[in-house]
């Protein structure tokens, strides 16, 4: 098939781009399979099929372009935006996800020279621009997995890369969530194959470095994972407790305030650690974190988390006070104030949650009778006002009757606590 050219449609591609804009997914597939229709023929503005698959937010349609052979890194576009660039202004993380494993590079700019991490992050699609800054495909740690030039064996055993590849692909980077994808997995509860990782995250953090395109990025995330991965190799070597044994220290929070000294302590180290002393990234990060004192916000994970996903804050969701997993909802039935995943991450932070749990229950309560007499001072305040208001607009108008307008119900939802049956009490 000839190359497409701009607006050069036959009236069945025409048609193609009308179901797609409606989500048909099955008259897409019937049209696809006719004669004059090309998958990846352009509109006027240089869009193809895929590119209005992605930018509509339809998966579906895009995993059958996908299917059909459409060119995730078609570049005809008017504006030079790519299907991927589509798909992070669109929203969809299935469908960034999507795009990169169908091998959409990351790097192409657009017309005004944004990549599609930065378009995504300039409308505000920040799950979008953590799916991409932290894309790394497997087929390039499939590359480790295969003897390279010399070497009789490969520098990581094939086993090993799906369980490696699961812990790079995390956008989670509390050290205690990878201290648990390490943990699930058997194989690599073994010094050796750790250690194996390790060597592998170094190289890849190398590339990184000092390829053409640099991603510091990418190459402090592996620097980070390479340094948790060597953490766990020296507890299973060291200690009997094995890699509880690395959990609980990374848990256990200080006497005042039960803030982890160890973990926040562990970060910095790891950060400080990084082997490119002139990358613009470590400096910042350095700047950051140096002046804070320890205990204080920001904590070298929040400023690290930033830094790689693009993630700011931990302000819109709930994340989980154990392993720092989004969409945490078991609350703690005594304090109230920290949440969890589910009842294993919050047994694993029992043994230093409860040495101030109490003290922050007592803190809610005080907190939460101060602000009632707050608002019951506010309210009464408001009624003397809205009184005197009516009084003198009945002196004013002393004939007028109003039709007495019901008093607004107050209806007081309480916010969803979860009952839970919680205290656990571990020791
Ligand atoms: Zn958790
Ligand atoms: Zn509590």
């Amino acid at each position: 098939m000839s190359t497409a050219k701009k607006g050069d449609l036959s009236a069945t591609e025409k048609e193609l781009l009308q179901v797609i804009a409606a989500g048909n997914v099955q008259e897409a597939s019937r049209l696809l399979g006719s004669k004059d229709v090309r998958v990846n023929c352009l509109d006027e503005y240089g869009m193809t099929p895929l590119m209005h698959a992605a930018y509509k937010g339809k998966a579906e349609m895009c995993k059958l372009l996908l299917q059909h052979g459409a060119d995730v890194n078609c570049n005809e576009h008017e504006h030079g935006y790519t299907a991927l660039m589509f798909a992070g202004l669109s929203g969809k993380t299935d469908i960034t996800r999507m795009m990169l494993d169908a091998g959409a590079e990351t790097d192409v700019v657009n017309s005004v020279g944004r990549t599609a991490a930065q378009m995504a992050a300039f409308v505000g699609q920040h799950d979008c621009v953590t799916v991409i800054n932290n894309f790394f495909s497997r087929a390039r740690l499939d590359y480790y997995t295969k003897p390279q030039g010399l070497e009789k064996e490969p520098k990581l055993p094939p086993k090993l890369a799906g369980p490696l590849h699961k812990i790079i692909m995390s956008t989670n980077l509390n050290p205690v969530k990878l201290v648990m994808l390490v943990k699930e997995n058997p194989l690599l509860m073994d010094t050796d194959a750790l250690e194996k990782c390790r060597r592998v995250m170094e190289l890849i953090c190398e590339k990184c470095v000092k390829q053409q395109d640099l991603n510091e990025v990418l190459a402090m995330k592996m620097h980070y994972i390479g340094c948790v991965l060597h953490k766990c190799s020296c507890f299973i070597k060291d200690r009997e407790d094995k890699l509880d044994g690395l959990i609980k220290c990374l848990l256990k929070g200080r006497e005042n305030d039960g803030f982890p000294v160890f973990q926040e302590k562990f970060i910095r180290e790891c950060i400080r650690k990084f082997p490119y002393c002139d990358a613009t990234l470590l400096q910042q990060l350095v700047r950051t974190i140096s002046p804070v004192e320890i205990g204080n916000d920001p904590t070298a994970l929040s400023v690290l988390t930033q830094a790689i996903t693009g993630q700011v804050g931990f302000m819109d969701a709930e994340f989980c006070t154990t392993c720092g997993e989004k969409g945490a909802e078991k609350r703690c039935s005594i304090c109230k104030s920290v949440i969890y995943c589910n009842q294993e991450c919050q047994k694993l932070h029992w043994f230093s949650h409860k040495k101030v749990c109490k003290k922050l229950q007592e803190q809610r309560l005080k907190h939460e009778a101060e602000s009632a007499k707050r608002l019951e001072k506010q309210a009464k305040a408001e009624e003397n006002q809205a009184v005197e208001e009516v009084t003198n607009a009945m002196e004013e108008l002393s004939a007028d009757q109003n039709e007495g307008a019901s008093p607004e119900s107050s209806d007081n939802q309480s916010e969803g606590a979860i009952p839970d049956p919680t205290p656990i009490n571990v020791n």
